[in-house]
């Protein structure tokens, strides 16, 4: 409570002395000009007038605050007080933190690419010696080199309670950031140069939404149209591209269900894309319904009803938004300009696009041929192997030997080697034969046991479950057909 007071006697007394502070040199102005007429007044008569004019101006100073404080305004707690604590800015500013409660205010700011956190707090005027012991204390508990660029930051500056943040500078009083959805780092400042921090578990809560959308262009826009976020748009399109052939199957009038989640926040903010839980879609008179299950290894795969899983031994088509631009089989090579088996396919996609290893294995090639370019040759189970040319460059540390799995990214399309224009060239080969990948007639990825099936059936049914409340309620959801 005395701190209180100084807090605001501090506060109050800075402005007032700097109020002050032209006076004297308006009232002294014309003091020379008064006490020296020049050749009348002799020097020890001058001194004495300096001296009672500067001894009364003090005199002034003292009665005008004394008023001031006690009258003009008179602080309601402390009326009837008889001493009052001469102010001394020196310990308010070292017991900032002391004097509760603070004004806060926050500042978003975003690290950039090739940025670290000593460089960003440098670039939003924190003083060093701060930023670098607020660095100290959470590298205790946090290794910020793990961070993203990308990654926001609020940074906090605090100011005592009777200061004005928008005229007076405040202090540096630390920041906070969610590295990871469930996880938010609290720096927070306790002292002269001490800072807490606090790692705080975020719980976060799945809410299920269906996306029901009629496809009018294009599998993606009907998802996208419908609200799905574009990260669970393309896992859905590699769910259906083992069995569907998005260039040439989808017609218009074709129907999309989803079921999947997303996590929200305490505060009810969106923290990140969830799963897809369930996803049908209706192909010409076909429905293709896969449902999620997650595996006591924790591993996921999806299976229809039956209990079939849907990932393949391989994909048939390795890379997203592509176009078949060249089918297997004889034809005319367009730069060598003679006709002679066209051992893959060919997908016209731009260049940087990226390919996916089309199922799990291990890495058998990565080199360059005059023909292929850059090229990935990849080693599977059952006597598979896929090849992959003219990229524009490999995956980092893409190394032979090297495991990948079935999705992982292992290089980008490009135009090296023969070729008119950025593509990628696809091949899969059985026993060392080229085969042509759209007849591959393939084993599933995965088999369930009975213990599976039971596990499968209480999935669907949850999902079902949710699927008839979310149109029950028929809150967003315009066009769910009932069933
Ligand atoms: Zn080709």
């Amino acid at each position: 409570m005395p701190l209180d007071t100084i807090g605001a006697l501090g506060a109050f007394y800075t402005p007032m002395t700097d109020a002050f502070r032209p006076a004297p040199s308006v009232d002294a102005a014309p003091e020379p000009a008064r006490a020296s007429p020049p050749g009348t007044v002799a020097p020890h008569q001058r001194r004495r007038a300096r001296r009672y004019f500067t001894l009364s101006f003090i005199c002034c100073l003292f009665l005008a605050l004394w008023l001031l404080t006690d009258y003009v305004l008179p602080d309601p707690n402390k009326a009837g007080l008889s001493a009052r604590p001469a102010p001394a800015p020196t310990l308010i500013m070292t017991n900032w933190q002391d004097i509760a409660p603070m004004h806060r205010r926050s500042r978003t700011a975003t690290l950039k690419k090739s940025d670290s956190l000593a460089a960003l707090l440098a670039r939003e005027g924190i003083e060093p010696v701060a930023a670098d012991a607020a660095l100290d204390a959470l590298q205790k508990v946090f290794d910020p080199r793990g961070l993203k660029p990308g990654q926001k930051l609020r940074i906090f500056t605090e100011w005592p309670q009777d200061a004005d943040p928008d005229t007076q500078a405040g202090r540096f009083a630390g920041f906070d950031l969610i590295p990871r959805p469930r996880q938010r780092i609290i720096l927070r400042r306790t002292g002269h140069l001490t800072f807490d921090i606090v790692d705080q578990n975020r719980p976060l809560t799945d809410r299920f939404f269906v996306a029901d959308a009629l496809i009018t262009s294009s599998v993606y826009e009907a998802a996208r149209g419908s609200g799905m976020a574009p990260s669970l748009v393309i896992d859905m399109i590699r769910l259906f591209s083992f069995n569907i052939d998005f260039q040439r199957d989808i017609r218009e009038g074709d129907q999309l269900e989803v079921l999947y989640s997303r996590r929200f926040d305490g505060s009810n903010q969106l923290a990140e894309e969830g799963d897809i839980l369930y996803a049908a879609l209706t192909n010409r008179g076909n429905r293709y319904t896969y449902w999620r299950l997650e595996h006591e290894d924790g591993s996921v795969a999806f299976y229809d009803e039956t209990g079939k899983s849907v990932q393949r031994l391989l994909m048939k088509t390795p890379v997203d938004g592509a176009r078949l631009s060249s089918r297997f089989g004889m034809r005319r090579h367009p730069i060598l300009g003679y006709t002679r088996l066209h051992r893959g396919l060919d997908f016209a996609a731009p260049t940087g696009t990226p390919i996916y290893a089309a199922g799990n294995g291990t890495v058998e090639l990565v080199s360059r041929s005059r023909e292929y370019g850059r090229f990935v040759k990849l080693q599977h189970t059952n006597g598979y192997e896929t090849l992959y040319a003219h990229l524009s460059r490999f995956a980092r540390g893409l190394k032979t030997n090297a495991t990948v799995r079935q999705g992982q990214i292992i290089g980008f399309v490009g135009m090296s080697g023969l070729a008119t224009g950025p593509h990628l060239h696809y091949e899969v080969l059985h026993y060392g034969k080229p085969v042509n990948p759209r007849k591959l007639a393939l084993p599933p990825g995965r088999e369930l046991d009975e213990a599976g099936i039971n596990a499968l059936n209480a999935a669907i049914a949850n999902a079902q479950k949710r699927v008839r409340s979310l149109a029950a309620r028929a809150n967003t959801l315009t066009s769910l057909p009932l069933r």
